[in-house]
């Protein structure tokens, strides 16, 4: 999903090569860890509500499954790309590392647009994309889950499929299914909250007071939305908060300097989740431009929607009052970029560490899939903050101790972890 020039991969593997040289990795590990172990390319026909017959672009790409079976996404976007998917499988990798959960990294994606999708046409690409690589994953191989623009539902429609193929029950084959259906109590909030626990545990470094801090929010999907959740209840206030706009194919940001309100945001969503303009307007919100989200007088950004946001161009307009930065998105941040926010001495919670909530979560379904017995709620979520928590203060005290930048520091946790399993496994 990337725009102009902007290669999402190539900055993967630019974050990659500077911490592998670092770690002073052998030629043959970062030959093997700069690039995915397997890739599948293929079309997914299908017959259209209307008749005609359309073919989608779909991808599966297995970065690595060193440390446990591959785990990650699927995306349904227009703008999707191979190396989009690429990066992101890669990003996952270093995702269940850091939090030092058993699986690996991977990403799929389709070239689609659900805007302009009825269901039944959504859930014919959802069978489609299954019965394309069917054989390479599976829950002891490689572990799908939703992403931008795909739900419970999708992934439900995409078990169903699987199991009618294999003609076994394997609600492990895929994860953020809806509860009840094999899904785990908190999945849905998991990714928003874990991005919260990371904050108050960084707010608390620093010595702040989270009740009274601002947050400026980029993005309404689902981390979006349970990160201001959370957020509020642990007595922060969110000022602003940027949501698309299909109609108009742009962004706009909502603001209420005293605090912009979720439940009356959520209430004049349309069924894609995007806030009706004239409807905010009317509920006094300021209507200001996408990219107004990052200039806010805040203690805190929070940027939870896609990729290359924070880049050479958008970060010169980071005010002097921000703190901390906590990447709810994946690879939201360039390397360009980074480089204003230390400059900027800005605290970083990077992508990979902040966003694992998700995946934590994902990884709590499928032990509970296996075990076919299911916690509740607050189990889940004290589960997921412990390790949220954990995986929290092992990077910071790297960061802290090698006087080494976040992102970094969680780079080294991660690829150390991931280069020791293929040492040990032989590979390499
Ligand atoms: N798509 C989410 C992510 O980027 C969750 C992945 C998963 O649960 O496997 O982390």
């Amino acid at each position: 999903m990337s725009s102009g020039s902007f290669n999402p991969f190539k900055m993967a593997q630019q974050q990659f090569d500077e911490v592998a040289a670092k770690l002073g990795l052998d030629e043959a590990t970062c030959d093997l860890l700069r690039n995915p172990d397997r890739e599948y390319h293929f079309g997914i026909p299908i017959r259209m509500d209307d008749g005609s017959y359309k073919v989608f672009r779909g991808f599966r790409i297995q970065h690595s499954d060193a440390r446990g079976p591959c785990k990650g996404g699927i995306r349904f976007h227009p703008q999707e790309t191979v190396d989009t998917v690429k990066a992101l499988a890669m990003w996952m990798t270093w995702k269940t590392a850091v939090v030092d959960i058993p699986l690996g990294g991977g990403k799929g994606g389709v070239i689609c647009d659900p805007h302009t999708l009825s269901m039944r046409e959504q859930e014919a690409i959802c069978r489609g994309w299954v019965r394309q690589v069917v054989k390479n994953v599976g829950p002891v191989q490689d572990i799908p889950a939703p992403d931008v623009l795909t739900t419970g539902q999708h992934m439900l429609w995409m078990l169903d499929e699987y199991e009618k193929i294999t003609g076994m029950k394997s609600p492990g084959f895929i994860t953020g299914k809806p509860a009840g259906f094999g899904g785990s109590l908190g999945r849905t909030e998991a990714t928003g909250y874990g991005v919260v626990y990371t904050i108050r545990e960084a707010l608390k470094e620093l010595n702040i007071d989270i009740k009274k801090t601002t947050a400026s929010v980029q993005g309404f999907g689902n981390v979006a939305r349970y990160t201001i959740e959370l957020f509020n209840q642990y007595g922060g206030t969110v000022t602003a908060v940027s949501c698309w706009n299909h109609g108009e194919q742009k962004a706009y940001t909502y603001k209420k300097s005293n605090g912009i309100k979720l439940d009356e945001l959520l209430s004049i969503t349309n069924k894609f989740g995007e806030i009706n303009v004239e409807k905010a307007k009317a509920l006094g919100y300021e209507i200001l431009a996408g990219n107004d989200w990052i200039s806010q007088e805040v203690d805190i950004l929070i940027p939870a929607a896609l990729e290359n946001q924070v880049n050479a161009e958008t970060a010169l307009n980071i005010k002097s009052s921000v703190r901390v930065i906590a990447e709810g998105a994946n690879g939201p941040t360039t390397p360009e970029a980074d480089e204003i926010i230390k400059s900027k001495n800005i605290w970083m919670i990077p992508d990979f560490l902040a966003n694992a909530g998700g995946v934590t979560c994902s990884y709590f379904e499928q032990v509970q899939n296996n075990m076919n017995y299911y916690w509740d709620k607050d189990e889940v979520l004290t589960k997921l903050d412990r390790k949220m928590t954990e995986a929290y203060h092992a990077v910071s005290e790297l960061s802290r101790s090698k006087n080494v930048y976040m992102r970094e520091a969680a780079y080294l946790i991660s690829i150390q972890r991931v280069a020791e399993a293929c040492k040990y496994r032989g590979w390499v």
